[in-house]
């Protein structure tokens, strides 16, 4: 049976609970004992793939195309492991079960209530991915903030699980923030006091306290924490502010958390090897070289929203010496000609159009596509980003003026690209996209033949409803944008430009299985073509 260790957040969201999980996840995994992580959104959307990325981020994609939250993104590229929709359960997901069976009559007879028939399916839907993954410790990370409505019933299970298998088996990590009054110059940890008592209150005790702060926790600070908290201070960690994610682990790992989670949970401890991570943030912290990447999108205003492009560069820069600065063009100023793209093209090593959906700010971006095209700077499309570069190639080099994607422009003259024929009739927008792995066969001889060394299959994971419409590829491979990839449906899934060095998009998305210490090739291509390296 898995132990359990839970992970709550305090004071306020966004405090970067995520990468404390996975931290401790990862701790827990390098002791060499098999650890999975789950994220629980107390919101009411069965998964995330219905949420704008500005209310939520980016939409991780998992490889049984699940649409989860970011956090899954975290812990893939922490653990360096595979997970499924299954790791993210929402309120929405345990409702749907629990109305499903009470509507079978599996509750016959009884008033169906959130405790104790909600909570119980929270315990079972947590032990059965611990179960599907046989691991000796599953990590759950309770998203929001103790105190919300959403989350009660979910801290309530977890209050349940312990009770039921005694504190060496579930163990309570909690996350606050511990701010820092600038006029003061102290560390203020009264909000954190708070948040423990309303955990208190709900009856859970936090064995271990994460205190995020900007600069590093005070003797003082940890003090008050431990005697309102009610632990000692040797179970309380500091987490300040770092430039690279995979520190945090490292940091935690000094302090002593890993022997400490050992001790809490009864597991013999083992002395991890964290010298490849210890590695990559040497490497992250000096690079040989910087290049300046523009990213071309409309949710500009919440990178998150693009997080595991942003990690996918990063992984990529940081196995060649090469930091990444990213210049972020916002597609629609772009169409109202506030930003100048001819500046932008003449002062980056490279551009990404990234990946989006519907009208507003596609022709911001056809338009920057336009120009680094015509000025030759090195571009990778993603997605929408490929399907633009096909729309803005068929209208300034093919001359079909009106060329679109029937998503935007439904009676365009020229469909270059429609909606993918598995989609018509798909009425029902939650989880009905073209989603997860899916193989891509790759052409000899191609950019993207060469960018995957050779292989013929790859695996690569997907989410969109429309595709490159097969009417007008001889047209395109005519004036040399090619087909280097295909999907097993036979339309295309790479394309690239013969006559640049580097001009290729992707119906993919490579971002999801780039991994710190395995980064994606199709990014180390593009960072390679960015610092003039050859590609092998
Ligand atoms: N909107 C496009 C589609 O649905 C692209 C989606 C994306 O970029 N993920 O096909």
């Amino acid at each position: 049976m898995s132990k359990y260790v839970f992970v709550t957040g305090g004071v306020l969201s966004g405090l970067g609970k995520g990468v404390t999980a996975a931290s401790i996840a990862l701790l827990i995994k390098s002791m060499g004992y098999s650890v999975t992580a789950i994220k629980i959104d107390p919101y009411v959307n069965v998964d995330a793939g219905t949420m704008n990325p500005y209310m939520h981020g980016e939409v991780f994609v998992t490889e049984d195309g699940g649409e989860t939250d970011l956090d899954i993104g975290h812990y893939e590229r922490f653990l360096d492991i595979n997970l499924s929709k299954d790791n993210n359960i929402t309120t929405g997901k345990i409702y749907s079960i629990v109305i499903e069976k009470e509507r079978r009559g599996d509750f016959l007879g009884q008033t169906v209530q959130i405790i104790p028939h909600v909570t119980d399916e929270i315990k079972h839907q947590i032990e059965l991915v611990a179960k599907k993954y046989g691991s000796d410790v599953t990590v759950v990370e309770i998203g929001g903030t103790v105190g919300d409505i959403e989350g009660l019933p979910f801290l309530e299970a977890a209050r349940q699980l312990r009770l039921e298998r005694g504190p060496e088996n579930v163990v309570f990590t909690h996350v606050v923030l511990v701010p820092r009054i600038s006029t003061l110059g102290e560390l203020k940890t009264k909000p954190a006091q708070h948040s423990m008592q309303e955990l208190r209150r709900i009856g859970i005790q936090p064995d271990i306290l994460v205190a995020r702060s900007s600069t590093p926790l005070t003797d003082e600070a940890r003090g008050k924490l431990s005697l309102f908290g009610n632990l000692p201070p040797s179970h309380i960690f500091s987490n300040p502010d770092v430039d690279v994610i995979y520190e945090v682990p490292l940091r935690l790992h000094a302090q002593g958390l890993t022997k400490v989670l050992a001790k809490k949970l009864e597991l013999e401890y083992v002395e991890p090897d964290l010298s490849p991570w210890v590695e990559y943030v040497e490497k992250f912290n000096n690079p040989e070289r910087r290049v300046r990447v523009a990213m071309v999108g409309k949710y500009t205003k919440l990178t998150d929203s693009y997080l595991s492009i942003i990690e996918a560069l990063k992984h990529s820069g940081t196995s060649l010496g090469v930091r990444p600065e990213l210049i972020w063009v916002e597609a629609t100023d772009v169409e109202k000609g506030v930003v100048n793209v001819q500046e932008i093209s003449s002062s980056v090593d490279g551009a990404v159009i990234l990946p989006g959906f519907g009208e507003r700010g596609v022709e911001g971006k056809i338009n920057a596509i336009r120009i680094f095209r015509e000025a030759g700077v090195p571009l990778l499309g993603i997605c929408f980003g490929l399907q633009l570069m096909v729309v803005e190639f068929a209208r300034n080099v093919l001359g079909l003026s009106n060329a679109h994607t029937t998503e935007v422009d439904p009676r365009t003259p020229h469909p270059v690209v429609d909606l993918l024929s598995s989609q018509r009739g798909t009425i029902v927008k939650g989880g009905t996209m073209r989603l997860g792995s899916i193989e891509v066969k790759l052409i000899p001889s191609t950019l993207a033949w060469r960018i995957y060394e050779g292989v013929n299959v790859v695996s690569e994971r997907h989410r969109h409803r429309y595709q490159i419409n097969p009417a007008y590829l001889s047209s395109f491979e005519e004036n040399g944008f090619i087909v280097s990839g295909v999907g097993p449906e036979g339309f295309p899934e790479i394309m690239e430009l013969r006559s640049h060095k580097f001009y290729l998009g992707v119906q993919f998305h490579p971002e999801f299985k780039s991994r710190p210490l395995r980064p994606s090739p199709i990014f180390t291509a593009f960072i390679k073509a960015l610092v003039g390296l050859p590609l092998s």
